[in-house]
């Protein structure tokens, strides 16, 4: 029961702070009931609490500004910061690409801050961008974490469950340490299969599996779910809200808005040899 309990107080600070604007999302229905995993060597994470810090609370959205609904923001996707083929972006053009994004002024949004943004039509600049990353490449906390930090930007990194400490993947250390600085770790689920192949018990159990995972190790509470290879069908939408998650990306290209749904969110791929200028435009049209 102390779980429940815990979860009214925190549901209580939630519309205290926010001014009831949490209401729908306090009366979304609890995490269902978890079917026996397919394959699970981590019982464990089915004991967790739910944290008491969410990033959420602290978020002062009084100066922020109203634009006129739906708002639209552009959620970058990119994958690999090395070269070789048409997922990797080069270092150099990265860093270019964020140059750009700093000397024109744009805000880097936290998924949190997403999140507000597409419900409640307010910004906290007139520019603001997304940075996502999808897969969890080592590369992204070797080239891409140094370059972000030089320009104190906020990203977010959808890792893949099962390749935690794998080769060429992120460890749990360097998540930890870049978690506190700036660069969220949301779910690409622990799998990385397609989900609409999957039968309902299994995306069920995955999207449970690696969300639990997630709020575990970061002691957070995950609320992106990225989409392996951007499908998804009906039955994946409705459990990547009964797991919990509040918002779902896909590979579907454009500015994204919640016209389109909160769990199937456009976003806009970035791809090697870009010019700085189409990049640029690429941005720009996805505030508008
Ligand atoms: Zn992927």
């Amino acid at each position: 029961m102390k779980k429940y309990s815990m979860l009214f107080v925190f549901m209580l600070l939630i519309v205290v702070l926010s001014g009831c604007t949490m209401k729908a999302e306090a009366e979304k229905p609890k995490r269902v009931d978890k079917p026996t995993p397919v394959t699970s060597e981590k019982p464990e994470v089915e004991e967790m609490e739910i944290p008491e810090t969410i990033n959420s609370q602290e978020i002062d959205t009084s100066t922020w500004i109203d634009v006129d609904a739906p708002a639209r923001i552009p959620i970058l996707m990119y994958h690999s910061i090395s070269s070789g083929n048409s997922l990797r972006v080069p270092r150099e053009e990265f860093r270019e690409h964020m140059k750009w994004l700093h000397d024109n002024g744009y805000y880097t949004l936290t998924p949190e801050e997403a999140y507000i943004v597409l419900t409640e039509n307010k910004k906290p600049s007139e520019k603001t961008v997304f940075i996502t990353f999808d897969d969890g490449y080592e590369d992204n906390y070797i080239d891409a974490y140094p370059i972000l930090k030089e320009y104190g930007f906020k990203a977010t990194i959808f890792m893949i469950g099962k390749y935690i400490d794998k080769k060429n993947h992120l460890t749990e250390a360097q998540m930890k340490e870049m978690n506190q600085n700036g660069i969220s770790i949301e779910s690409h689920t622990f799998n990385h299969l397609e989900l609409p192949r999957l039968t309902e018990s299994q995306q069920l159990d995955d999207l449970t599996r690696s969300k639990q995972l997630f709020d575990q190790l970061l002691e957070q509470e995950t609320s992106i779910i990225c989409y392996p290879v951007g499908r998804y069908n009906e039955v994946t939408k409705k459990y990547a809200e009964q797991s919990g998650y509040k918002m779902g990306v896909t590979t579907e290209p454009g500015a994204a808005s919640s016209e389109q749904g909160m769990y199937t969110l456009h976003r806009i791929r970035i791809t090697p040899g870009m010019s700085t200028q189409w990049f640029g435009q690429l941005v720009e049209n996805g505030n508008h």
